[in-house]
């Protein structure tokens, strides 16, 4: 039952939005060979009604600042590579000879195939080196060690040099990016490092369709390539000889997990799962509360939820749980392939249940979902007819979305935490009505958006905002204009009294060049920064306009889209009863102004 509640609304002021958002690069794997559909992949596949989606400037008198960076990818074709205290070794011994002071290390051992996003250690040492001032440089052993895709690498290197930061790698041809030949030289450089990534990409894959298609000898089981293994097992490593260079080889395999929890095995938890609740017809949320109730510790959370419960039960998982290998199901994004591009390989590891016993799981799945279409919510919030769900709206206790939720006496925002995890990890669901946040939200953009009936005014208004938010990001001196004016004033004065005959012409020539070398970094700086963003009014008004329209016609998704440029997040404190709303200026509606090209009013340029 809903709890009665007095919210209470908390609007912040606009703010520019974060920086641009890039289209993330893809490579094309290469083609595989296709092999032979497995009977009873056929089979669970057709039970589940088929596929299953579940430079640094001129060196300062002092010596110049910097940032080391040094990174190994975890895949195993690539572990020749330097290690990172050897990487580090390097890059202090070069900072030493050329009087570079490196202020911060950054290190990061990471998978090549992992998402860029992923790379909280590269995010922190970017951003570190972006709002630290004295930091002009970042030191890397080589370029692959920063990014290994030649277009993210340059994009960046050149994001950086902008903010007056230089990628300087110890063991790449140094080039200068304004002279023709430095241009090529770059190019040249970051092409020749993606080559050889997705080399080690493509031979890391032709290695791993290999390992899981080998046998250990002596135990008979095939060889797995990392990752978690699925509930039920757990991994054993196994040395297995070394390299030519004395390192130890490990390999792999899964074995059952015989790890005591609540008075069983974790294994025949799984089993008993499967197989009687399950296969038994229990339901998602059934199946969930059982190990809650139990105390199964989940697999990534420590609750378990509704989308880790369907994840087992698809096809290419319970066919693992029989004792096939399966590999090559999902692509890096996520998404499934192809069953025919799948790797199946016949008893590679101990099978949990039988191959009946999967049919039956997978039939009772689909039992449940025709006499119930039970929404889990997966992918359906782009169209839901609840404004703020997907991810907009969230809940402060634990961070999960706040999804749309429907009972007897109405519509709800409610914690994530309730509807797929009875609300483990949060606290008590506090619902909160639809109709009256999502007005709140829409009234307090209405504001922003009428404040435009005084476009002058809120042009000026959201300018000065504009402009203060811009200075404290790039840690602009505002008064760097009129130092600069400070020093031409002092240079001006030593001349005159060098014409007028000073005698200290040593003394003189000292100050010039200091009072020079100040003036050049100022104006660097200034440069470097450029200018804060401007609104113009008539902007703003037609913008304001089309806002009002596609909110009054548009269709749920465009009125969510539309939400989203406006709104930057909405959070919900259930202690305090209390929803925060933080509004921003849409960068397209900046980038349209600052650029001086109109913007689409229709898409506006999403
Ligand atoms: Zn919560």
């Amino acid at each position: 039952m809903p709890r009665p509640f007095k919210y209470q609304y908390v609007t912040a002021r606009p703010s520019p939005s974060g920086r641009r958002r890039r289209r993330r690069r893809c490579y094309n794997a290469p083609r595989e060979d296709k092999p032979e559909m497995n009977g009873l992949l056929r089979d669970l596949l057709d039970a589940s009604g088929g596929h299953a989606n579940g430079n640094a400037e001129q060196a300062a008198p002092a010596p110049a600042k910097a940032l080391a960076w040094a990174r190994v990818s975890t895949d195993m074709q690539d572990e020749r590579g330097l290690s990172i205290p050897e990487q580090m070794r390097e890059i202090r011994l070069y900072a030493a000879k050329h009087d570079i002071s490196i202020v911060d290390e950054f290190r990061e051992a990471v998978s090549a195939f992992h998402n860029q996003k992923r790379r909280l250690e590269f995010q922190r040492m970017l951003a570190r080196a972006r709002s630290d001032r004295g930091v002009s440089i970042i030191l890397v052993h080589d370029f692959s060690r920063f990014c290994r895709d030649s277009a993210e690498a340059r994009f960046l290197i050149q994001d950086l040099r902008k903010a007056g930061v230089r990628v300087v790698s110890l063991n790449d041809p140094e080039f200068d990016s304004e002279t023709v030949a430095g241009v090529f030289m770059e190019a040249i450089t970051h092409a020749k490092n993606e080559a050889y990534s997705r080399e080690v990409a493509f031979h890391t894959r032709k290695g791993c369709r290999a390992n899981v298609q080998t046998r250990d000898l002596e135990t008979g089981w095939c060889y797995k390539n990392g990752g978690q293994p699925l509930w039920g097992y757990r991994g054993e490593r196994l040395l297995r000889g070394e390299e030519r260079g004395g390192r130890p080889i490990f390999k792999s395999i899964w074995v059952l997990d015989d790890a005591i929890v609540a008075g069983r095995a974790m294994h025949e938890w799984a089993r008993y799962w499967l197989v009687t609740l399950a296969g038994g017809g229990a339901t998602l949320a059934e199946l969930r509360d059982f190990c809650n109730q139990k105390g199964i510790p989940g697999r990534r959370n420590p609750f378990w939820g509704l989308s880790t419960v369907n994840a087992i039960l698809q096809p290419s998982v319970l066919l693992q749980y029989c004792g096939f290998g399966v590999w090559n199901v999902h692509r890096k994004n996520g998404q499934e392939r192809p069953p025919e591009e799948w790797v199946v390989v016949e008893n590679a590891h101990p099978a949990l249940i039988t191959e009946d016993q999967a049919r039956a799981v997978a039939a009772a799945r689909q039992r449940n979902s025709q006499t119930k279409k039970f929404d889990t919510g997966f992918g359906k919030s782009r169209n839901s007819t609840y404004l703020l769900s997907g991810g907009l709206f969230k809940c402060s206790r634990c961070g999960a979305n706040m999804t749309g939720f429907r009972t007897e006496s109405g519509y709800y925002y409610v914690c994530g935490s309730q509807p797929y995890r009875k609300g483990m990890g949060c606290g008590p669901g506090v619902y909160v009505p639809q109709a009256q946040v999502e007005a709140e939200v829409i009234s307090g953009l209405k504001g922003l958006v009428d404040v435009c009936v005084d476009p002058k005014r809120f042009t000026r208004k959201v300018n000065e905002e504009v402009r203060r938010i811009w200075e404290a990001s790039a840690a602009v001196d505002p008064h760097a204009d009129q130092k600069i004016q400070a020093i031409d004033k002092k240079i001006g004065n030593i001349r005159r009294a060098v014409e007028e005959g000073l005698e200290d012409a040593n003394w003189a020539n000292v100050r010039l060049r200091e009072l020079h070398a100040e003036r050049k970094a100022l104006a660097a700086a200034v440069t470097a920064v450029g200018q804060p963003p401007r609104l113009d009014a008539e902007t703003v008004l037609r913008y304001g306009r089309q806002t009002e329209k596609l909110f009054s016609q548009g269709e749920p998704a465009e009125r969510k889209r539309l939400l989203r440029t406006w709104v930057q997040a909405i959070t919900f404190v259930p202690e305090e009863l209390e929803v925060k709303i933080n509004y921003r200026v849409p960068e397209s509606v900046m980038n349209g102004l600052v650029a001086g090209v109109g913007f689409e009013p229709t898409t506006f340029g999403l």
